[in-house]
């Protein structure tokens, strides 16, 4: 018989859009595969999940197994689901707020836990787990919105001291650069700040990286493995949200033209955030690479990276010999593993 899996799409977060583009490759790719019953779950920007037009839920409560059905001829009615797929990116998604109501629901699920994607989602702790794992992070600074408020004077010449012009500012938890700016300026860096903190009660200030950009993915439990890396060539200043999405103007370069030895390094480290991070199932490591001082750092990690066909997650697989298909079901299996391993 047939391994039901319910593709959880849309959601809570600014990543809305993104995660509507995603699920409909996965789920193509997974009907594709033939042993698969695809259940998309649809989440409103207001958080309602709709199946087929048809409010369910997922109920905290371990042995109910599926979709329950709120309303219509099925109420009260149980829809089996054996794996989750939680394509969903940003906050209440991406982040461990739906791993842990999977968790509760004892339902297997794509990804890693619920630390993995809460530490994952939040560029402070996540810098944190990095460094104490020994892992290299560029300069940054982070405060809290009451911070800002009780010493904004202070904050800004620190900035401005210890990180220079330009630097990048973030809301903590976010994705798809939604919320981020270059700032060139004190004026651009006070504006910065203030916009950041319309996502977040936290903001970070990085010191600007040199070099090139590079995504490695990574893909396992216990014992990951990294793809070959790639480059980034974004068609804009940065790469923030439109080059990601509207402009179609950025290049991947797969693999990345690097040296031999620093794409071992790259991989490696993929991993050993991957492992630092408590993360399963994919991760894609962001890095900035800079070949002329033999610099490298790393950016961030995504649990739950862009996942349509021309993503550079799915996309570096490929070059490392894994199909988008084949990936899906590996990433499937995964998940199945890792619950028989918590029963
Ligand atoms: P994602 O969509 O990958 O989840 P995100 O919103 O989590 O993105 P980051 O990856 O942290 O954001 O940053 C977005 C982009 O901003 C990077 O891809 C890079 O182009 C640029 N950037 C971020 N931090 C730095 C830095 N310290 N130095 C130089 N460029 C940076
Ligand atoms: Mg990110
Ligand atoms: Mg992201
Ligand atoms: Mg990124």
């Amino acid at each position: 018989s047939k391994t039901t899996i319910a593709v959880l799409h849309g959601g809570r977060s600014g990543e809305h859009e993104v995660s509507l583009r995603s699920a409909a490759s996965i789920m193509d790719g997974l009907r594709d595969v033939g042993q698969y019953e695809v259940l998309p779950v649809f989440i409103s920007r207001e958080g309602i999940w709709t199946l087929e037009g048809v409010r369910v839920a997922i109920l905290p409560e371990p042995g109910i197994g599926g979709l329950y059905v709120l309303e219509g001829e099925k109420a009260g009615e149980v829809i089996p689901v054996d794996v989750v797929f939680p394509v969903l990116h940003g906050t209440y998604g991406e982040d461990g707020t739906v791993q842990g109501l999977l968790e509760l629901a004892r339902i297997p699920y794509v990804g890693a836990g619920v630390p993995g994607s809460a530490i994952g989602m939040d560029k402070i702790l996540m810098k944190a787990g990095l460094l104490a794992a020994g892992l290299p992070v560029g300069p940054y600074l982070w405060f809290t919105v009451a911070d800002w408020e009780e010493n904004k004077k202070q904050l800004l010449k620190q900035i401005e001291e210890e990180l220079a012009f330009p630097c990048f500012v973030k809301p903590a938890n976010l994705g798809s650069s939604v919320g981020i700016s270059k700032a060139y300026d004190s004026a651009q860096l006070e504006k910065a700040i203030n916009e950041a903190l319309q996502y977040d009660r936290r903001v970070l200030v990085e010191k600007m990286l040199t070099g090139c950009e590079i995504e490695c993915s990574v893909l396992g439990n216990d014992r990951p493995e990294a793809s070959v890396p790639g480059e980034i060539i974004p068609c804009n200043d940065f790469y923030d949200y439109s080059a990601k999405y509207l402009d179609d103007n950025s290049g991947l370069e797969i693999p990345a033209k690097l040296a031999p030895e620093t794409i071992k390094k790259v991989r490696e480290m993929a991993v050993q955030t991957f492992i630092a991070l408590d993360c399963a199932g994919l991760g894609r490591v962001d890095f900035f690479v800079d070949e002329k001082t033999g610099e490298m750092w790393i950016i961030e990690i995504n649990t739950l990276p862009g996942f349509t066909s021309i993503s550079m997650y799915p996309k570096l697989w490929e070059a490392s010999g894994i199909s988008f298909n084949e990936l899906l079901q590996k990433l499937v299996k995964l998940a199945l593993e890792r619950f028989s391993q918590k029963e």
